[in-house]
């Protein structure tokens, strides 16, 4: 039990893995690259005012999971009601659709074209299975090209930057709520109430401080265990031998440490782990390691002097002449996050790390996203207090057509590294969402101690369709 086990990175998967192994009696030791703690579950604080880089919700179909964290956050714990809709040529759709706004906002030929595509796949695919690569095949089986044109096709453009026949199918699957056609024609007719089974109605979120909340109380979990936590410690090589890692070098206060320890788990991005490896892997794990890509974003982050913009949770903005992907307004997560008069915007923009959007410079980022803002309805002469930008390079691992053949042959290089583990979203290149990182913490922390097998691990986030829990009856919303 005395194990010293390094973890590499301190956002949800490393901390939730090192707050269960400090609890255990290891001796835990973090290194990060920041000079805080979340990594993408951060929040960032401007006077009254909480920001999230882009709103984060906690939702899990995992009970075990679920008490954990309330344990963890006792009374911080809030669950707030969730409310999506999608704005497309210049109305407001509620996710999940509802026939009446089918109705009285749809173009009535737009709506029978999408619902007679809808028909033609679904007997079509009944007769001949249909082929199936990539995400916008995936779409298209399932919804009909008429949804495929209007709503998925453009919003998957933006967000990856590239066109959704070139992104798996995988991703797809396991990331895009199944919304059934002809539910939503039933609920038009009255037969049914209920929203869809694979939709979660409310989430969790910290009632103070941001989903960063989260993070910060793992990491004194850790500490108050007798674990450390290094902060601006970069890793920068890998030291490994025929049977596992030797020692890990790090950067801090612009020096080059070493640490050693029985364990290591790495939670940093899988191709800059590949890249730091010592001696250098072959050729050909370095240059799947630099296709690997990542997409960004960058958030503009603004303070309004008005009491509340919208009821909504997320706003999904498809249009491709909008730079604008989505809008969040944190007081719609936690009351606590923004003033009582006032409130407050994240705009989220997708982008590759160094391109104009990247590097654009804030004042005229800002101008350009408030005009947006002011075309879409939602800013009408408010003023604006102050505007800020964040950004993340490692926002989702692009999951390309050869995503795969990629991970398979990078993974090929741990099968004999006994005391590696990589986990997380940045750590096994894996769309996971808060709740697989957490769990695949913990699941690492418990291979270590108690033996659990490490491919328990792997399966998380992996399934078919892994998308969200049924959130309906635990809780109540409000506090
Ligand atoms: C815009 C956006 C919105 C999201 N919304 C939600 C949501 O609502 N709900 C949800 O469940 N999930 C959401 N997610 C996903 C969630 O953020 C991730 O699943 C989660 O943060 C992954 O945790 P992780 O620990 O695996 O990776 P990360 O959070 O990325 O942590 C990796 C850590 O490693 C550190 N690191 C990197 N390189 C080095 C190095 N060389 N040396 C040392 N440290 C290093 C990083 O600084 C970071 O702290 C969202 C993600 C994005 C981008």
């Amino acid at each position: 039990m005395h194990k010293r086990v390094v973890i590499l990175g301190a956002g949800p998967a490393g901390l939730s893995a090192g707050w269960k192994l400090a609890e255990k009696g290891c001796k835990v030791e973090v290194l990060e690259l920041d000079s805080r703690v979340g990594g993408l579950c951060k929040s960032y604080y401007y006077k009254d005012y909480t920001f999230d880089l882009g709103g984060h919700r906690f939702i899990s179909k995992d009970p075990e999971l679920v008490n954990d964290i309330q344990e963890l956050m006792g009374d911080e714990l809030y669950v707030s009601p969730r409310k999506s809709v999608v704005r497309l040529k210049g109305k407001y759709f509620y996710y999940p659709l509802a026939g009446k706004d089918l109705i009285s906002k749809m173009n009535p030929l737009t709506s029978a074209k999408c619902f007679a595509d809808y028909l033609y796949v679904s007997t079509k695919n009944r007769l001949v299975s249909p082929k199936e690569v990539s995400l916008e095949d995936w779409v298209v089986n399932r919804f009909g090209r008429g949804l495929y044109d209007i709503y998925f096709g453009p919003y998957s453009e933006k967000l990856w930057g590239l066109p959704p026949s070139k992104i798996s199918k995988d991703w797809a699957a396991q990331r895009i709520s199944l919304l059934n056609l002809w539910d939503v024609f039933l609920r038009l007719l009255g037969k049914k109430s209920n929203a869809p089974k694979t939709y979660a109605t409310r989430f969790y979120y910290p009632f103070k401080g941001g989903i960063g909340r989260m993070c910060d109380r793992m990491a004194e979990r850790i500490t108050s265990n007798g674990g450390s936590i290094l902060l601006n410690a970069a890793v920068t090589r890998v030291k490994m031998n025929g049977k596992g890692i030797e020692e890990v070098s790090y950067r801090q206060d612009g020096k080059e440490k070493t640490i050693t320890g029985d364990i290591f788990i790495s939670t940093i991005p899988l191709p800059e782990f590949v890249r730091s490896i010592e001696p250098a892997v072959g050729r050909r794990y370095v240059e799947v390691a630099d296709s690997m890509k990542f997409r960004s974003i960058r958030f503009l982050n603004i303070l309004i002097d008005k009491e509340r913009i919208s009821e909504n949770t997320w706003i999904y903005i498809p249009e491709g002449k909008f730079k604008v992907m989505r809008i969040q307004e944190p007081k719609n997560w936690s009351p606590n996050n923004a003033p009582p008069e006032k409130t407050s915007l994240i705009l989220e923009i997708a982008c590759n790390l160094g391109d104009e959007i990247w590097n654009a410079d804030e004042d005229g980022l800002a101008r350009h996203c408030c005009d947006e803002l002011r075309q879409l309805g939602l800013l009408n002469g408010e003023r604006i207090n102050h505007k800020f930008t964040t950004r993340v390079a490692h926002a989702y691992p692009i999951y390309t057509l050869d995503y795969h053949t990629k991970v398979n042959t990078i993974y090929e290089l741990f099968d004999g590294a006994k005391n590696l583990i990589p986990i997380g979203r940045q750590g096994l290149y894996r769309y996971n969402n808060m709740d697989h990182s957490i769990k695949m913490g913990f699941l690492a922390a418990r291979h270590i101690t108690d033996g659990l097998p490490k491919e328990d691990i792997f399966k998380i986030a992996s399934e078919e369709e892994a998308f969200e829990a049924d959130e309906d009856g635990k809780g109540k919303s409000g506090r």
